[in-house]
């Protein structure tokens, strides 16, 4: 068989298996074609019918999730951990706690989680986990009982050789702290079971802003390979989480000017850059929604709906919220609005019709799981940390970050080139990724 029909091949198993996960397929299609030159050099891959392996999750956990909300009233939430890949090392990958959540969506995550951690070339393999449980609004105490009980029984199957989950969507150093005391109460301490800590105890530096600077540093590479920076960039920026905050904080640091920014509801456009300050104060202290921040600035105006609607000039785009937040007439206006670079901050922002729009206006489109690993990666040097029992100064996680992105960019780069791909960084990152996985599970045997 050759590549092309094993890849099809592949694909129908996948879409007979799982016909109600929409997202797991859609990453899944995204990827497979993608790495059919390299299968054709490497016919080894088809004969032991390594994507059969790959597609399919080693395992997961479904759990229930009961808590007591403030009113009394009992509640129950669904809980999952994918451990989808461990031929690098350890699951790992972050906890959701979303709505959305379901077990579509977190295979999806933990697919691509295995090719990113791939690439920051640090010992992880792939996982991801969460609940529908959704936090806003909720009191703290709420979050505290939710995170307790979550951890109750996620705490029977990871561990800091085994799994090692950390933060995603609704989950930052506040979560991770009070799974961390639960996950101690009931086992032992061990600070690297977990990673997103805060720095008050065994957390690293620059784990906070690593997605976002990390995400930076990626497109900084790509503009020296224009002899090109981002000084007097226009910048949209969707998001107003951990990922977008610290991705503006780059930007701005740079030289670039973000215009946009965005929450579940609407958006800020603010001509003349946004607000660090104020967005940090309302987003990480008040917890509240961006319509506070267009109260607090005359400059800015507020609107409903997706910011990637907007009509107005730019240059980069850095989508930092959701997946298939980016669709394909919202590719198409950013195409129409200028935007000559798209790299995401969030996994999977872009549906597969709004990438094939990069492509065809020539964008040059930076994929998640090359452009978002610095979060992954300072999670992986907190591991280090931890074993180590000490910890870094923040300019050496800064460096090393720094040093990962370069790495994975180039790789991206270079794959891309080797396969007569040029500037087909998606491909670049699914071939460099997956040739590293591959052949550690090839070495392992059939397990
Ligand atoms: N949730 C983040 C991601 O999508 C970070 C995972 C981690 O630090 O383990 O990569």
């Amino acid at each position: 068989m050759n590549a092309k029909e094993y890849v099809a091949q592949i694909k129908q198993q996948v879409e007979q298996k799982d016909p109600n996960q929409p997202e797991f397929i859609q990453a899944v299609d995204e990827f497979l074609p993608t790495i059919v030159p390299f299968l054709e050099e490497h016919p080894e891959y088809i004969e032991k019918n390594i994507l059969s392996l790959l597609t399919e999750p080693e395992r997961f956990f479904q759990f229930r999730v009961p808590w007591q909300d403030d009113a009394g009233n009992w509640q129950v939430n669904r809980g999952y951990r994918i451990q989808f890949n461990s031929a690098l090392g350890p699951y790992k990958g972050g906890l959701r706690f979303h709505p959305s959540v379901n077990l579509s969506i977190l295979k999806f995550l933990a697919f691509e989680q295995i090719f990113k951690n791939s690439l920051t070339d640090l010992p992880i393999g792939g996982g991801k986990g969460g609940s529908d449980f959704d936090p806003k609004e909720k009191s703290d105490s709420e979050i505290m009982r939710f995170c307790q009980s979550f951890m109750t029984e996620l705490s029977k199957h990871i561990g800091p050789n085994l799994d090692v989950p950390a933060g995603d969507i609704g989950v930052g150093a506040r979560e991770i702290s009070y799974l961390f005391g639960t996950y101690k109460r009931l086992r032992e301490y061990d600070a690297g079971v977990l990673t997103g800590k805060p720095l008050d105890f065994n957390g690293s530096l620059g784990r906070t802003e690593a997605t976002g600077y990390g995400l930076v540093y990626f497109v900084k590479y790509l503009l020296q390979d224009l002899t090109d920076s981002f000084k007097g960039k226009e910048v949209f920026v969707s998001g107003s989480g951990n990922v977008a905050i610290y991705a503006i904080e780059k930007v701005q640091e740079l030289g670039g000017k973000v215009v946009t920014c965005s929450d579940s509801n609407g958006y800020i456009y603010e001509k003349d850059g946004i607000d660090l300050e104020l967005l940090k104060e309302i987003k990480e202290v008040r917890r509240a929604r961006l319509t506070e921040y267009a109260k607090e600035r005359e400059g800015a105006e507020y609107h409903e709906g997706s910011v990637w609607k907007l009509k107005a000039q730019a240059d980069i785009a850095l989508p930092c919220a959701t997946q298939n937040e980016i669709d394909e007439q919202e590719a198409k206006q950013l195409a129409e609005n200028g935007v000559k670079i798209v790299a995401e901050g969030a996994n999977m922002p872009s549906t597969l019709a709004a990438v094939q729009v990069y492509h065809q206006n020539e964008m040059l489109y930076g994929p998640a799981k090359a452009a978002n690993a610095g979060g992954v990666a300072v999670s992986a040097l907190e591991m280090s940390q931890n074993s180590q029992r000490l910890a870094w100064s923040k300019a050496e996680v800064d460096e090393k970050l720094d040093g990962i992105m370069k790495n994975i960019y180039e790789t991206c780069r270079d794959t891309a080139e080797q396969y007569a791909e040029k500037n087909n960084f998606m491909l670049g990152a699914n071939i460099a990724g997956f040739k590293k996985v591959a052949k550690a599970m090839l070495m392992q045997g059939l397990v």
